[in-house]
């Protein structure tokens, strides 16, 4: 069964539907991509799962269980982690200092899983005792992948994970993502670049103006990938 649902999601910004009826399942061990143009409500959805935007029609599920009106920061710790599209460390702090922070959000955090994430990410070199400040958007993305991870999530949620990113850095991602799925986390991935779904994900939906209007391996879903 899933580890995630959506159903029935329906968001409004005043009187403008921003999400009009979305189901979605996440299940352990896949990646679920989401595509679509800028407005289809994408972000919308991503919010939704993370706990940041509250539908006004709809359930959202857990394991089992109605998380539609928990927070986020619960939601984090029952094992729902995100990534930010905008990276949000903290300059002063170092590498292992801001995945360690990061992890904690009121918790105690296993200090092996953090050495476990660093090493994941390729942060357990020299790097990791230098301020996040200055360093390249590529090992700031992993910072931050390293971040959400170290709390052992069981589903992680990925907003435009490849912004920013060379193509070198997109295959490195996509092989970590991959051995994450093939552990059994749930993925969902928010995405612009269809090379690394294509590359990617199990199942491709593919919204316009608030709704799911495809479904299916990307293969089938994606012209021309
Ligand atoms: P996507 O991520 O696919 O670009 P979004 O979920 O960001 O789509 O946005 C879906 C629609 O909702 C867009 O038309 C956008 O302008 C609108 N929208 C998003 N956030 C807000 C907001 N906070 N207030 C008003 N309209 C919003
Ligand atoms: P390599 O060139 O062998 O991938 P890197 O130092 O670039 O060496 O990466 C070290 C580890 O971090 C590898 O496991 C790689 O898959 C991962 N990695 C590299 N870049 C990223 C990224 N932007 N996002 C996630 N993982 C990455």
């Amino acid at each position: 069964p899933p580890l995630l649902t959506a159903r029935g999601i329906r968001v409004a910004y005043g009187g403008f539907t921003a999400l009009d009826g979305v189901d979605l399942d996440l299940p352990p061990g896949r990646v679920t991509a989401v595509v679509g143009p800028n407005g289809a409500g994408k972000s919308t959805l991503f919010h939704c799962l993370a706990g940041t935007v509250r539908p006004a029609r709809g359930r959202i599920g857990y394991d089992g269980r109605d998380i539609t009106r928990l927070a986020a920061h619960a939601r984090t710790r029952l094992g729902v982690a995100r990534t930010f599209q905008q990276l949000a460390v903290f300059p002063t702090l170092t590498v292992t200092e801001n995945v360690r922070v990061g992890a904690e959000q009121g918790r105690i955090v296993d200090p092996g899983a953090v050495e476990r994430s660093l090493r994941l990410l390729g942060l357990d070199g020299p790097v990791r005792v230098l301020p996040a400040a200055g360093l390249p958007t590529g090992t700031l993305r992993r910072v931050e992948l390293a971040r959400a991870l170290a709390g052992g999530p069981r589903v992680l949620l990925l907003d435009e994970p490849a912004a920013g990113l060379d193509t070198a850095e997109v295959a490195a991602l996509a092989r970590v993502l991959k051995a994450l799925a093939a552990d059994g986390t749930a993925l969902l991935v928010v995405e612009h670049d269809l090379d690394l779904v294509a590359g990617l994900a199990d199942v491709v939906h593919v919204m316009a103006a608030g709704r799911i209007v495809a479904s299916g391996p990307p293969g089938r879903v994606l012209d021309g990938h």
